[in-house]
């Protein structure tokens, strides 16, 4: 980034916070650079012993298998932007149990340095049977430990978060809270919290 996105001066470097950061040399405008962050949500969703994968038909990784997902839009609620890909991904449709996992990673990309939150959710199948686009998706369906150790290309991460979901079949991960808690709502947040098996607690 070079250019304020607000007033569109050259950015410069200001120390803020510990650090050096690019910054508006506007005071009037104020804009901080504090990086490029984004979340990503993907999917366990089993059927008897089966997890849902998808193939993926893009680079990077094309041909690669794992578990639906994608980003979060900045204005969408997490728990829908899970649920969307997995329809979007595999035409299967799933609602969102708990959180089981989650990586975050720091890397380098396109546009700069950046840090990814990437969550994985259980996800209660419902209905539909696995299809594709032919396009972002080259094949979908569901498959078993013993299938997956056959495939090529399976990633590791979704083999990992396939497996917490399989060993952590009978514990409660990060519940979605809402309307539960003795907080009053917010607009725009979305609680997650351990069950303790005592509502009156929350
Ligand atoms: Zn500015």
């Amino acid at each position: 980034m070079r250019y304020c996105p607000n007033c569109s001066q050259p950015l410069t470097t200001k120390f803020d916070g510990g650090r050096d950061r690019l910054a508006c040399p506007d005071p009037s405008c104020g804009f901080i650079h504090f990086g490029n962050f984004s979340i990503g949500a993907a999917a366990v969703v089993m059927r008897e012993n089966r997890a849902l994968l998808i193939q993926r038909g893009q680079n990077p990784g094309r041909g690669s298998w794992q578990i639906p997902g994608g980003y979060v839009e900045h204005d969408e609620p997490i728990l829908e932007a899970v649920e969307r890909e997995v329809l979007e991904e595999a035409n299967v449709v799933a609602k969102a149990r708990d959180v089981i996992a989650f990586r975050h990673s720091i890397g380098g990309s396109i546009g700069g340095p950046s840090t990814n939150l990437y969550v994985v959710f259980r996800l209660d199948y419902i209905d539909g049977e696995p299809s594709y686009d032919n396009d972002e998706v080259i094949g979908a369906g569901f498959y078993s430990i013993d299938e997956m150790a056959q495939m090529e290309g399976v990633q590791g991460l979704s083999r990992w978060a396939i497996d917490k979901a399989m060993r952590a079949a009978g514990l409660k991960g990060l519940h979605p809270e809402n309307g539960q808690t003795s907080m009053p709502a917010r607009p725009g947040w979305q609680l997650f919290g351990l069950h303790h098996g005592d509502p009156d607690l929350i």
